[in-house]
């Protein structure tokens, strides 16, 4: 018979959150790296069918859109700024290319940017991840590590 260990007592083991990250910009669950992360474009399932990993703890709200826009707004602000230096593109060009470029790339990045921004909170335990609910309210006087 096989004793599994759960640290109850003291700080919880520590999550490798690189592979965490990894695993969640493959869009894959932050714990085995086998499950799928998302049911639909961007909401992750609620937990992993490969190991049953509690996943509907995942708060990314509107980190994943940020990231994604300064990414994206570095590539195509950078592009434009090459282009208009190095290549002599008529406006209609430069419109064709940059404008479509931004949304795919918005649209290509959104998932996997969520996926590392939930690996990046399942592998520190924030929110619900810690295995305790998160407090609605943090009460007076409640001194909570930092
Ligand atoms: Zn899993």
């Amino acid at each position: 018979m096989s004793v599994q260990f759960h640290h109850t007592v003291g700080r919880p083991a520590e999550r490798e959150w690189r592979s965490a990250i990894g695993r969640g910009l493959r869009c894959r669950c932050p714990a085995c790296g086998r499950g799928r992360l998302f049911r639909a474009f961007l909401k992750p399932v609620d937990i992993c069918e490969s190991c049953g990993e509690a996943l509907y703890h995942q708060r990314a709200d509107d980190l994943p859109p940020y990231i994604v826009i300064t990414i994206v707004g570095h590539i195509v602000v950078g592009g434009l700024v090459l282009a208009e230096k190095y290549a002599n593109w008529p406006l209609w060009l430069h419109m064709v290319i940059w404008v479509p470029l931004t949304i795919i790339l918005a649209l290509a990045l959104m998932q996997p940017v969520k996926g590392g921004v939930i690996g990046l909170q399942w592998a520190l335990r924030m929110h619900g991840f810690s295995g305790t609910p998160d407090q609605p309210e943090r009460q007076p006087g409640n001194s909570e590590p930092v």
